[in-house]
């Protein structure tokens, strides 16, 4: 019996004060056993409030008011939207409707809404396509590099937009953060150091190298077809044994030697790459350079990386290395913090790559706010702790 009645207030002390008045029928999606939908039939007490002369209904704590899906089937609901289906496919395993399914996402997806007051010491910033009815279809994902979280997801990648967002925190604020990792092409490496002045700005050592092993793959398919008539032989050995080319000069084996199809007699690889690189002399030397600057990178020597591109101005190299090599001086300082901090791109780019998963398991988004509600769902139901990752320098790991 109710303690007091809903409606008017009056206490329930006796017969003369509320009393049981029939049934009310419902039916409760309880939730699934075999793909078929459980559902419990539930016979609701009613009362009637003999002062007010109006109704109440016993509540149950398994469905919300007015509901008939219980609270365990929309809580299945935002669990499996974590994971990468079609909500429409959540939809039929669990017997409700696609809209059923939306009005979860928004609900739970809006509670998730980050706002963040203060900003990561590490920030790390991306862009991805989102949805066609945003500018440029671009979206831009910000997370905090050290401990991995999601930061926030802006709707818009433009620089107005961006400015907009981080002059909302205080100069205190943007002042503590200490960098901002990037990729090679940001379109924000010119502008955002501007908002925040004590960053250092690291651009992803996966990038410089991919740069670098692209210019000469490029300058390889030149001489390649440069020879296709006159060589065919010397031809197909540039095309062959392109990966050799970009294999780490160590790494290359000069102790074995086999017959190849391609050579006459005994070769080890360390040797195709010596016949490979005598074929121009521009190859050899962009071939030599570049590995020099890679090497650098891999070992971390920002010194050696410095001294090979000074070095590099002596020489005559092909139009689009030259380019590179200027790219790579201009964001030097950048370069040496990378090679100090071991803070990479990686994390965002793997959220990145998420969301892309994320959009094709429901076969492309149309709604912005959708497409943000499940990406939140699903990055912030998996990562919980805030702790850093990993060091964030190079030194402190290789002491650890
Ligand atoms: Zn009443």
């Amino acid at each position: 019996m109710p303690q007091a009645c809903s409606h008017c207030g009056c206490l329930n002390q006796s017969t003369h004060d509320i009393i049981r008045n029939g049934t009310m029928n419902s039916v409760v999606l309880l939730g699934q056993y075999n793909f078929q939908p459980v559902y419990l039939k539930l016979k609701k007490q009613r009362y009637l409030c003999k002062h007010c002369r109006r109704t109440t209904v016993a509540i149950t704590p398994l469905t919300r008011r007015h509901c008939f899906i219980s609270n365990a089937v929309k809580y299945v609901i935002i669990k499996e939207l974590a994971q990468m289906q079609s909500m429409t496919l959540i939809a039929q395993h669990l017997n409700v409707s696609t809209t059923t399914v939306i009005r979860q996402l928004k609900t739970y997806g809006d509670n998730l809404n980050p706002k963040p007051s203060r900003l990561p010491s590490h920030l790390a910033i991306d862009e991805f396509k989102s949805v066609k009815n945003v500018p440029r279809a671009m979206s831009c994902l910000l997370m905090d590099n050290a401990t991995h979280q999601m930061v926030d997801i802006l709707e818009d990648r433009t620089q107005r937009y961006l400015r907009a967002y981080f002059l909302r925190f205080s100069l205190e604020e943007r002042r503590q953060v200490k960098t901002i990792t990037m990729d090679r092409y940001s379109p924000y490496r010119d502008f955002l150091p501007r908002l925040f002045p004590n960053a250092h700005v690291i651009i992803d050592r996966f990038h410089i190298v991919q740069l670098l092993n692209r210019v000469l793959n490029a300058y390889r398919i030149r001489v390649m077809n440069r020879l296709r008539y006159t060589q065919p032989r010397d031809y197909t050995k540039l095309k062959r044994l392109w990966k050799l080319l970009l294999k780490p000069r160590e790494a290359l084996d000069f102790t074995h030697y086999h017959t190849h199809r391609l050579f006459d007699g005994l070769i080890s690889e360390k040797g195709m790459v010596d016949y490979l690189i005598q074929l121009d002399a521009q190859l050899a030397r962009t071939y030599d350079f570049v590995h020099r600057l890679i090497e650098a990178i891999r070992y971390r020597r920002f010194q050696a990386f410095e001294t090979t591109l000074m070095e590099s101005k002596k020489y005559v190299f092909p139009h689009k290395v030259r380019t590179a090599f200027r790219t790579l001086t201009s964001y030097a300082l950048d370069i040496e913090n990378s090679l100090t901090y071991t803070l990479s791109n990686g994390v965002v780019e793997g959220t990145v790559n998420k969301i892309k998963m994320i959009k094709r398991s429901g076969y492309g988004y149309r709604n912005y706010g959708h497409l943000r509600c499940r990406i939140l769902i699903s990055t912030q139901l998996q990562q919980l702790n805030a702790e850093p990752v990993r060091p964030l320098y190079f030194c402190d790991e290789a002491a650890l």
